[in-house]
């Protein structure tokens, strides 16, 4: 799979995703993909209370973090069905009911996936997010100090992990050294998955993990907040290789497509946090996927950073997003940004 390929425009969409997936993507994974981006600003809590569904988010076996329900899938009579807030999976203590909180939409609406996307839409903003983010003072004073990555991770590029990579277009070996990348196995929570762990100032301050067989419910999951010295909305991937101008992306693989001078947001919203990180460069472009919501995202920041950056610019790709863009098309944004290629 060489560059070349990749840079050719016009087909690009279908062959990517065929690339990601490894098969041919149906409407169905589209839609499933297309809920798991926007689950993150998931509110579980106000859903269930515009259900008037019952749960309690502290006491006896509700870990922080959590919120316990009944079971929708067995004869629980207190509340064994545990919702993670921040990671938006569940599962059962009782019974084997496990997933996403997909699951628990389509249980409680009997709807179709197209309606759990407009529901998971409607109770999803991005002030509550930056909110529940940001307003976090007296939690951040009980932050780890330092950061293990997985017991099971290996400074070691497995074979699979290799082949993921390539089929993204990438160096394997430039990008596992370059960003510091550690590979998980077959086993443990962390399973088949790239560690990619996240600096600030030199010190690695949190990590998250990409899925590499395409078959995860969740492709990335992050190390939570509280094992975290900053979580991944608390800072922006790839900081210390950003000086002076920056190139804002959303995600890990865009960050690394580009390269230097890049950092991603992980995901369209960003916080409070974020802003004031990214408002002390002297210019900053944005390039997030040529999706609707990203594009007004984008020019929502824009607008927001332009008070306090000399030069803020919103770059909008044709199509597609900046992990899928071909080495040409990466030299030629580099050269216009930067004024040179690396
Ligand atoms: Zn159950």
């Amino acid at each position: 799979m060489t560059n070349k390929t990749l840079s050719q425009k016009p087909c690009l969409m279908p062959f990517l995703l065929t690339l990601l997936l490894g098969l041919p993507m149906s409407d169905k994974d589209s839609l499933i993909n297309e809920i798991v981006r926007q689950l993150e600003y998931f509110d579980v809590e106000k859903y269930l209370d515009s259900r008037n569904i019952e749960y309690l988010s502290e006491g006896k076996n509700i870990k922080h973090g959590w919120i316990g329900m009944q079971c929708l899938w067995c004869d629980d009579p207190s509340n064994h069905l545990g919702i993670n807030l921040d990671s938006k999976s569940m599962n059962c203590w009782r019974c084997s009911a496990k997933g996403t909180v997909i699951k628990v939409i389509m249980k409680i609406e009997r709807c179709s996936l197209r309606n759990v996307l407009s529901l998971v839409k409607e109770f999803s903003n991005i002030r509550h997010y930056v909110d529940t983010k940001d307003s976090k003072d007296e939690y951040l004073t009980q932050r780890k100090t330092t950061i293990n990555l997985p017991l099971m991770s290996r400074k070691e590029l497995f074979p699979a992990h290799k082949q993921y990579l390539e089929k993204r277009g990438f160096d394997p070996e430039l990008i596992f050294k370059k960003y510091d990348l550690s590979c998980v196995g077959p086993i443990g929570k962390w399973k088949h998955r790239l560690i990619i762990p996240f600096y600030s100032k030199r010190r690695l301050v949190t990590f998250s993990s990409r899925d590499i067989t395409g078959r995860a419910k969740i492709p990335y999951v992050h190390q939570p907040e509280n094992k975290s010295i900053l979580s991944t909305k608390e800072t922006i991937y790839n900081i210390d290789n950003c000086k002076d101008t920056i190139i804002v992306v959303e995600g890990v693989i865009d960050a690394w497509k580009i390269g230097d001078n890049c950092g991603a947001t992980m995901g369209i919203k960003w916080t409070s946090i974020q802003l004031s990180i990214l408002s002390q460069f002297k210019r900053v472009f944005i390039l997030f996927d040529a999706e609707q919501e990203a594009q007004e995202n984008a020019e929502r920041l824009c607008y927001d950073l332009s008070s306090s950056v000399d030069y803020v610019e919103n770059l909008e790709l044709d199509e597609g997003d900046p992990g899928a863009m071909g080495e040409e098309d990466v030299k030629h944004l580099r050269k216009e940004v930067f004024g040179k290629i690396y």
